[in-house]
């Protein structure tokens, strides 16, 4: 049977467990702790006084210790039985839990075992590595983060003392992020949720409306439905990578751009809702601006920076949408991402959400300068996998590290060209 599982990943404070557990809730599937499995194998190795770089002894440890592992009630760990309290939660255990899950060989030995404690219908599990590592294929992965002030002060009230909480949580980043194998880090597809002044409530609130996005209006399925056909059985559309398209979550989609009928083709690649900025002037006629709402279309001023646009684009994809950005700006006959626009690595690096690059081809030839009536031809399509720029949704961002975030987009965009066209 088909397991529905929502991986949680993030720091120490970040608020995944009150997430992932009121989540798990809500939605009626287990809550898996995997922070805690780690704990369990450290907890045992303090107790048997093996050293934590005692990498054969440790992987007995591990080994015998997920053998006694059991899930209770669908959301509490148990060894023999018997609930796991407070004794993994000491700032003594802390310390050895990431030095000790920094080994491969102890991670390849709880891994499996905390895959195998996920029950039918599915489960909410949070951890570091969820969705990068232990299930690479959950139907929606979310990664949490807040500032490192807001997570101090967040284990200090749990744990009722800060003495040391600052540099203990410093130092476990640091192992946690640096490690070899299972790396803490957002994987690609995942929406980046920056807790540091929202309630946990509202973060779950948030990842529901994940799954459940408002479902696009009539006149959209309608018009999305007759493209879609269009371009199967009259241009006969070859698409690569439809894999890649994200099932749930915010995603940017970054087409290439030579054509009017780009639009439609991206929107025809999915049956999620597509937004698109359209330009201004478009919106002018209250019809058509009805019309253009409804096919999910919103308006720019272009030539200058428009703020009330790029706010509605992080809006939108705040609450999960996917929209289309061109992010070389403007269409351009022979467009293959070769200058992308810092506007475009703008979006994205506030959003946190993942870029999905889409190379076309063919479409440039639909529309030809001499002929009144569209061309039939061949268009071809690769999704390339969905990456991200290092999310930085508040502060003052430098423009080097804007220019880095373009330079870094361009080259990942570049490459589905490639193999769409090669040069
Ligand atoms: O989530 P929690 O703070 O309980 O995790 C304790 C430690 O366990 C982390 O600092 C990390 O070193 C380790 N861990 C891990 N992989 C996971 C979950 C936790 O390495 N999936």
């Amino acid at each position: 049977m088909k397991r529905t599982i929502i991986a949680i990943d993030g720091p120490a404070g970040s608020g995944k467990s009150t997430v992932a557990r009121t989540l798990a809730g809500r939605l009626r599937v287990a809550y898996i702790d995997t922070g805690a499995t780690y704990r369990l194998v450290a907890l045992r190795a303090l107790q048997m006084n093996t050293a934590v770089d005692d990498v054969a002894a440790l992987e007995r440890v591990a080994s015998e210790t997920m053998q006694r592992l059991s899930l209770i009630n669908g959301t509490e760990l148990a060894i023999d039985g018997v609930v796991v309290g407070a004794e993994i939660r000491t700032p003594e255990v802390s310390e050895a839990t990431s030095i000790v899950s920094a080994h491969p060989e102890v991670r390849r030995v709880v891994v499996p075992a905390q895959r195998a404690l996920v029950p039918p219908p599915g489960a909410v599990v949070e951890g570091r590595d969820i969705g990068t590592v232990v299930w690479p294929d959950a139907d929606l992965k979310i990664y949490l983060d807040a500032s490192p002030d807001v997570r101090v002060s967040r284990r200090t009230d749990q744990q009722g003392s800060s003495d040391g909480m600052a540099q203990e949580i410093t130092e476990r980043d640091q192992r946690d992020a640096h490690r070899p194998v299972g790396a803490m880090k957002p994987a690609d597809d995942a929406v980046v949720i920056d807790t540091t002044s929202i309630s946990a409530d509202d973060v779950v609130v948030r990842i529901v409306a994940l799954l459940h996005p408002a479902p696009p209006g009539r006149l959209y399925k309608i018009f999305r439905g007759t493209l879609a056909f269009l371009l199967k059985y009259v241009f006969r559309i070859e698409v690569e990578g439809a894999e890649n398209f994200p099932k749930h979550g915010s995603a940017i989609l970054a087409p290439n751009h030579r054509s009017l009928i780009d639009h439609f083709v991206i929107g025809a690649l999915t049956k999620r809702q597509v937004w698109f900025m359209g330009k201004a002037e478009l919106f002018e006629n209250k019809y058509a601006a009805k019309l253009l709402n409804a096919l999910g279309a919103f308006p720019v001023k272009r030539g200058k920076p428009d703020r009330a646009s790029l706010q509605r684009c992080l809006e939108l994809l705040a609450q999960g949408n996917l929209v289309g950005i061109y992010p070389e700006g403007t269409r351009k006959p022979d467009s293959r991402f070769d200058e992308v626009e810092e506007g475009f690595a703008y979006i994205a690096v506030r959003s946190g959400a993942p870029i999905v690059p889409i190379g076309m081809s063919g479409t440039e030839a639909v529309f030809p300068k001499d002929r009144k009536l569209p061309r039939v031809v061949k268009i071809r399509v690769v999704i390339g996998k969905p990456f991200r720029l290092t999310a930085q949704t508040s502060g003052v961002l430098p423009r080097t590290k804007l220019r880095e975030a373009t330079a870094h987009a361009q080259q990942n965009l570049s490459a589905v060209m490639e193999a769409v066209e090669p040069r």
